[in-house]
């Protein structure tokens, strides 16, 4: 393990798009080893549940063989420590995200302070890329196909159509 640099993805991925898998692809070749972290909070309702969120992630992480996903439903810093990795990556978009991340990082710092969290700036390409507003455009019909893989836009649509089915969105 002695020179091997790992890091950590932690996010909710509800559901995966191209701005997340864009922070893989450039910190696969940076890193040796990175764990995705699919987050599991009790508290969050999510669109995607978590064993979906998980095999999505693990679906479009397959091309890379240095990648990781799991799932995990406690602090992410206790993940870090089990599994001995030191750095936590973000992916920031506009400035408005860095308050909110710049503020976790002070809190996990306050929790462990051996892991560091690093940002990465998103491409331009995916600057307003947001799951809530995927979700939206989705509910209303809208072309989501550039802004996630084709199997995660499948499976929106089939929500979409299920709910309106049950009658429930
Ligand atoms: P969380 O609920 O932990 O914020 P998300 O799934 O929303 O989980 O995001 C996971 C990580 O991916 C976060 O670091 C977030 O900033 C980053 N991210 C989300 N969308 C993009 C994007 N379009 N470009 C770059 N990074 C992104």
């Amino acid at each position: 393990m002695t020179g091997m640099l790992r890091a950590l993805f932690p996010g909710s991925f509800d559901p995966p798009s191209h701005g997340h898998l864009n922070i893989i692809h450039r910190i696969s070749s940076i890193y040796d080893e990175i764990d995705v972290v699919v987050a599991t909070n009790p508290e969050k309702q999510y669109t995607f549940d978590a064993d979906e969120r998980l095999e999505l992630m693990r679906t479009l992480c397959d091309p890379y063989d240095n990648v990781r996903v799991h799932q995990w439903d406690r602090l992410i810093v206790e993940f870090a420590e089990q599994v001995g990795a030191r750095v936590m990556i973000r992916g920031v978009r506009a400035l408005s995200d860095f308050e909110y991340e710049f503020e976790l990082s002070m809190i996990n710092k306050g929790l462990n302070p051996r892991i560091e969290t690093i940002f990465m700036p998103t491409d331009s390409k995916y600057f307003v890329l947001r799951s809530s507003a995927i979700k939206e455009l989705a509910r209303l019909d809208g072309d989501i196909s550039r802004m996630v893989p084709d199997i995660v836009a499948e499976r929106l649509k089939e929500k979409v159509k299920r709910a309106r089915r049950t009658g429930s969105d």
